[in-house]
């Protein structure tokens, strides 16, 4: 158990002093039995999107609770789930004075959003196998560490970091740890949800861009204690999810479950037989194991060139990875359909006949 007990010493000044935007909605309360809405300048007649959206989500943020068996005060909804990385730093982060810590080969937007809030990203490399080690980044906190980041299983290299490393690292840091788990559902271990309530200092991310193949709607979730989902809630745009976002997420959570299960099944399935299928091709000379909808391969002949041909013989696009820490001469793919699939193996085949 970390022993942070007031998370109020994390948080930045100014956003301690903040005093939130109050909506119409907020003043106007749950409870009372209003039927008539005169209080947001909104045009009165109804075609389903006249009025502001609710700017918590409580109905989607229920049916989330429900699937994710987390309370909802411990639920942060945003615009994907890059609106809560960048939450994040403008919470915890003061620019120019203060740093984060987090792991290279990783999600690209750790960086970016560092940059943007003026925030130093220091990148503590993963070893040859991605795999983490909590004394090489606990040694790269200072003082001035406010977050560290983590993602797993990890994009690109698809694997999920150790459980036992992760937790020495929540266990251990005087601040924030941030686990990325864009990817859990397609790992056969349960990520940190279910230990949440252990850690005050953690913020989880989840989102519904993968798995439930709703990246058009960008929905993304935290989950963390109450202080810091009310933290995230007042410093937040307040419509941040847009009317037909949450509609649409409603719908496709609760009629569409069994069916997003099957699609993950699928992909699951197909990931066992892609990683076998590559295993005999020669251009392909290394396979990483992985957790996620993607495999991280490495090339045996130059990486761009077979880029490249994909492209240019039946517009086939992977991702090129080659340039990144940790995976010279690798191409990240996605998984696709069977039929997608099978389109890919074939062209790599001919690529070392052509
Ligand atoms: C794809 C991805 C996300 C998803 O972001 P959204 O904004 O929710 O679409 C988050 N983290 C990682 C590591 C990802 O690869």
């Amino acid at each position: 158990m970390n022993k942070v007990n007031d998370i109020k010493k994390y948080i930045r000044e100014n956003i301690l002093e903040l005093t939130p935007y109050s909506t119409a909605r907020d003043e106007c309360g749950d409870n009372l039995n209003i039927n008539i809405f005169l209080d947001a300048n909104e045009n009165p007649y109804d075609n389903g999107l006249n009025r502001y959206p609710d700017p918590y989500q409580k109905e989607l943020k229920g049916i989330v609770s429900q699937i994710k068996g987390t309370p909802e005060e411990m639920i942060f909804l945003g615009n994907g789930s890059d609106e809560a990385i960048d939450l994040i730093f403008r919470i915890f982060c003061e620019p120019r004075v203060e740093r984060v810590v987090t792991i290279k080969p990783s999600y690209g937007m750790y960086k970016v959003a560092a940059q943007i809030n003026c925030v130093e990203c220091v990148e503590v490399g993963l070893d040859d196998e991605f795999n983490l080690c909590a004394d090489k980044i606990l040694s790269s906190v200072t003082p001035d560490t406010k977050v560290i980041l983590l993602c797993s299983p990890n994009n690109p290299s698809g694997n999920l970091l150790s459980e036992k490393e992760t937790i020495r690292i929540v266990e251990t840091f005087d601040g924030i740890v941030v686990i990325d788990e864009a990817y859990i559902d397609f790992a056969d271990r349960d990520g940190f949800l279910p230990q949440l309530d252990r850690f005050k200092n953690l913020i989880i991310l989840q989102t519904f861009s993968k798995a439930w193949g709703l990246a058009g709607l960008r929905i993304g979730m935290a989950f963390a204690c109450k202080e810091i989902i009310d933290c995230m809630n007042s410093v937040k745009y307040p419509y941040n999810i847009n009317c037909a976002s949450q509609k649409i997420a409603i719908e496709q959570l609760t009629t569409l479950r069994e069916k997003k299960k099957s699609e993950l099944k699928e992909i699951i399935f197909e990931r066992k037989k892609l990683v076998e299928e590559l295993g005999k091709i020669s251009c392909i000379e290394r396979i990483y194991p992985s957790d996620s909808n993607f495999i991280l391969v490495r090339c045996s002949s130059d990486a761009t060139d077979l880029y490249n041909y994909l492209i240019e013989n039946e517009g086939v696009i992977v991702r090129n990875r080659s340039q990144v820490f940790g995976c010279e001469n690798c191409l990240r793919i996605s998984i696709g359909t069977p039929a997608e699939n099978e389109k890919l193996i074939k062209l790599l085949k001919d690529y070392l006949t052509a």
